[in-house]
């Protein structure tokens, strides 16, 4: 016995020191993080006076034009896209004096803002004119189309989606413009007019005729991420979330057939029960998270202003990586953030209570994390179900591959950081990257930069959000100020040396 002791008590002080030495790395490199806080104490605030109550009836304005969007073109209303054009020329003189519009794909608009060094790469800036559908008019506080202007907010459907986007830019060139402001890069402004709807038609055409004129671009500037303050955990300052990439999109299509007949001599396996059994498999065996890209990037920008409990645990992913990846995934946002996401969105079969149906159909949306493609998120699918006798077929038509994901260390990003915290001086967000988790314009720009990014200036609470295609869209007046503030530090910042 007492041989025995011996060497187990030298394991145990053993394995004591390493742990003590695990804790003092850990907390270390707490330590260490929390010392990146970005000081304040230089930061020039941007110089910049804005009439509020202006800006916000113009964009109301804006928002009285029902620039629906619809898959079939010729169901288009373009009188209203006419009409939202023409007063876009009425309310922005100097940009339609000073910049040289174009007509693309019919009615989305290019803009081009001549730099005074056309060698140098310039910088596109987006926005989309048409809005989704009203499904529930009488739900909403004033009329969806109505522009209304009440209780400190702006009302009305594409308030955030996105004619804030528009009419921002547009009123940052024209105080830009007012002050004499001359870009050195080239400025482009691109407004489609089919972003909820693919954007086939617009944006993409306004990325193939740029690209046929050798258009090469330092940045883009789309739609994306907002500014958000109390939604993440631990953290103390509003976070802007810049989105660097968007996740892919493919839906497919599982149909089960059986012989069907009369349902008092069922078979064992049913169409049912076979569609039943592959939607329970997929559900069961969700896609691998991954800790990588834009999320891993926005943990490590945080990490520096979280409290120091979850620091501990933000400044050591190399140990707590599967920690945080479960503590996210509980989350259907967070859940979305690390992974390919499995969504089964129709069910259909059957037509009488005592009849076999011969056949059971169903579809699954998935959203494809960056790194895996719609080719290998079905490939993964049909070997999953296998064993089941079903067919798997992809719908072709709205397959999208997620984008590059864009640079977030470099050049152009850091003058997106400084743009950002100079417009919101008072109260300066961390700017961190963020991965979008729908689509936007912006994927079909990705092959003209490697600086593709996704943000308006605006700080929305999870309550507005929902609003964006649902009821009572709109935006604070304050924060649609600072949306044009930041556009015009971003537009400053970019169009630069
Ligand atoms: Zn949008």
């Amino acid at each position: 016995m007492r041989m025995m002791r011996k060497p187990l008590l030298k394991v145990l002080i053993g394995a004591l020191g390493l742990l003590l030495v695990l804790i003092v790395v850990l907390l270390v490199r707490a330590w260490r993080v929390g010392q990146q806080v970005e000081s304040t104490e230089n930061l020039e605030p941007l110089q910049l006076t804005l009439d509020a109550e202006a800006l916000a009836q113009r964009l109301a304005g804006a928002l009285r034009f029902p620039t629906v969007s619809n898959q079939d073109p010729a169901r288009i209303d373009s009188s209203a896209f006419r009409a939202l054009h023409t007063y876009l020329k009425e309310n922005f003189p100097q940009v339609h004096a000073h910049l040289r519009r174009e007509i693309i794909g019919g009615l989305s608009l290019l803009y081009t803002w001549p730099g005074q060094d056309t060698t140098l790469p310039a910088v596109v800036f987006m926005g989309h004119q048409d809005v989704v559908p009203i499904a529930t008019p009488e739900a909403w506080t004033h009329p969806p189309f109505g522009g209304v202007v009440a209780d400190g907010f702006v009302w009305g459907r594409g308030a955030l989606d996105d004619k804030i986007g528009v009419l921002g830019v547009l009123e940052a060139v024209e105080h830009l413009l007012a002050d004499g402001f001359r870009p050195v890069r080239t400025v482009y402004l691109a407004f489609g007019h089919d972003e909820e709807v693919g954007g086939r038609h617009g944006a993409r055409q306004i990325a193939e005729r740029l690209a046929a004129r050798g258009v090469r671009l330092i940045a883009v500037v789309d739609e994306g991420g907002f500014v958000v303050d109390g939604v993440i955990p631990g953290m103390t300052r509003p976070v802007a979330l810049v989105g660097v990439a968007e996740k892919g999109y493919v839906s497919l299509e599982l149909t089960a057939t059986a012989p069907g007949g009369h349902s008092s001599t069922p078979p064992t396996q049913t169409a049912i029960g076979t569609l039943s059994r592959a939607i329970v498999t997929l559900e069961d065996n969700p896609f691998p998270a991954r800790l990588d890209g834009p999320t891993r990037g926005l943990l490590e920008r945080l990490a520096p202003y979280v409290t120091f409990g979850p620091r501990v645990v933000l400044a050591n992913l190399w140990l707590f990586g599967p920690v945080v990846k479960w503590m996210l995934a509980r989350s259907p946002a967070g859940n979305a953030s690390l992974r390919t996401t499995t969504a089964p969105t129709i069910f259909e079969a059957g037509v009488k209570e005592n009849v076999l149906p011969t056949q059971a159909r169903a579809v699954v949306n998935f959203r494809i994390y960056p790194g895996e493609t719609a080719e290998s998120v079905e490939q993964r699918v049909r070997t999953l179900l296998e064993d089941l006798p079903l067919q798997v077929r992809r719908l072709e038509e709205t397959v999208t591959d997620p984008s590059p994901v864009s640079d977030f260390e470099g050049e152009a990003f850091r003058r997106v950081v400084a743009a950002i915290r100079q417009a919101r001086a008072d109260a300066p967000p961390v700017v961190a990257p963020y991965l979008v988790p729908g689509a936007t314009d912006a994927r079909y720009f990705t092959a003209l930069s490697p600086n593709v990014y996704r943000f308006i200036g605006a700080q929305i609470t999870p309550e507005l959000l929902a609003t964006i295609h649902g009821v009572d869209e709109r935006v604070a007046v304050d924060e649609y100020v600072q949306a044009v503030r930041t556009y015009y530090a971003l537009i400053r910042a970019l169009s630069g040396p």
